[in-house]
């Protein structure tokens, strides 16, 4: 079979949710993906940075491998030898007091806004049923009823109502906007994205995220941090949110948690915070299971040991530098952090994001457009200085070839 035919097959027998690029990839390994066809490519994607670490990083294949064989799902009916030392060990690397294990990144955020909720009624006092949480235009939480239901894209929204109340949106890096909502009392937290990646990479103002922080304790109010795309080193910090010291009292993560290689994701909060949860109140089938616990820590050693939140930091400094050396008419903007960036596209002779994309991948590179006119560049962490440069390389000739 060649691209063609599975691409025919995906259409003929898949639910029409995506849109993807007419590559059909059969092998990763490290910041490269091939097609069925042998073709080689850089993935300027990493399935949305799930794939920091890169494609198949080996410690974390052997572990995954290694715990396939020996145990894979138990369920928490029963306690299991993988997930007290995989708790242990996120705690303390992200430096809270417990961690409530999920799979996808919406069930992390749907679990953070239960906590809140829960929180704003056993320990705020706010009565019940009427606790708000406050969220940001261009949000994206994940695809769930509740959190379709915050978002202001159409796309995310419209046709799937009636939805779930209970949530303010408030204009992003508005500090105004934020210290106005948070005069109503029945507040009970703020959630938010460091840099809204899906959104199209927007960064917020320098000290954005600390005076919110500030304004959200002053009242009393969870700041709650949506890392899921941002986190794991994403951003040239562990956590973005570091860039500016602020420590979320809820963290939410997934994506990289795992390198790529199995749904993990996880909410992090301290103990006056995470008790409110009591035994068959929230769970899951899967969160949890040893062999996402085992996979998680071999995941997170790699950043540590790899020094992939240093490596994005410079690297990604490299990357805007070169690509600011671009002389493109259809380039409008560059902006990101760490290896999070994007370029805004402006059309040009009738070409728009998508063709520039299509061009890229006929040169050897993969990225995908958000919003039509903005492409999102996010790399594998382990990346090379030289890679960094051939990239930018195929990056100019297709802009150059439009
Ligand atoms: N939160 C953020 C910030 C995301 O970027 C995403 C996915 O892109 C999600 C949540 C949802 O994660 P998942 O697709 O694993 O449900």
């Amino acid at each position: 079979m060649v691209s063609k035919d599975f691409i025919e097959l995906e259409d003929k027998y898949g639910a029409h949710n995506y849109h993807p690029l007419p590559v059909v990839l059969s092998k990763g390994e490290g910041v490269f993906v091939w097609d069925v066809e042998g073709e080689k490519y850089f993935d300027f994607l990493s399935a949305y940075s799930a794939v920091n670490q890169g494609h198949c990083h080996p410690k974390i294949i052997n572990t995954l491998v290694e715990q396939a064989k020996t145990l894979t799902l138990t369920s928490r009916a029963f306690y299991n030898d993988a997930l007290g030392p995989y708790e242990k060990y996120i705690t303390e690397y992200f430096g809270y007091d417990k961690v409530l294990p999920m799979n996808s990144g919406a069930e992390a955020d749907e679990t953070a806004l239960k906590l809140c909720r829960r929180w704003a009624y056993d320990k705020k006092g706010i009565p019940e049923n009427e606790a708000k949480i406050i969220v940001c235009e261009g949000n994206f939480h994940g695809r769930t009823i509740t959190i379709i239901s915050m978002s202001t894209d159409p796309d995310s929204y419209k046709g799937f109502g009636p939805y779930t109340p209970g949530f303010e949106v408030i204009p992003y890096n508005n500090l105004e906007a934020l210290e106005k909502a948070l005069e109503d009392p029945n507040v009970a937290g703020f959630l938010v994205e460091p840099i809204q990646g899906e959104a199209g990479v927007f960064v917020p103002d320098d000290g954005y995220l600390k005076k919110a922080y500030d304004l959200c304790k002053a009242k009393n109010v969870l700041f709650i941090a949506d890392e899921v795309q941002t986190g794991i080193a994403r951003t040239g910090k562990l956590l973005a949110c570091e860039h500016e010291n602020v420590r979320p009292d809820i963290l939410i993560l997934g994506k990289a948690l795992s390198g790529g290689v199995l749904p993990v994701s996880a909410v992090l909060a301290d103990d006056d915070i995470m008790l409110v949860i009591k035994p068959g109140e929230h769970g899951s089938t899967f969160g949890g299971n040893p062999l996402a616990c085992k996979v998680a820590v071999s995941a997170l050693e790699v950043v540590k040991e790899e020094k992939l939140a240093e490596r994005a930091e410079k690297l990604g400094m490299l990357f805007r530098n070169e690509l600011a050396k671009i002389n493109s008419p259809m380039i409008e903007l560059i902006r990101g952090k760490g290896l999070l960036n994007a370029i805004v596209i402006k059309p040009t002779n009738g070409k728009q994001a998508w063709d520039v994309c299509v061009k890229m991948k006929e040169n050897g590179l993969l990225a995908k457009p958000t919003h039509q006119h903005i492409i999102r560049f996010a790399p594998p962490l382990v990346i090379t200085e030289e890679q960094i440069l051939e990239a930018v390389g195929i990056i100019k000739k297709s802009l150059e070839e439009m």
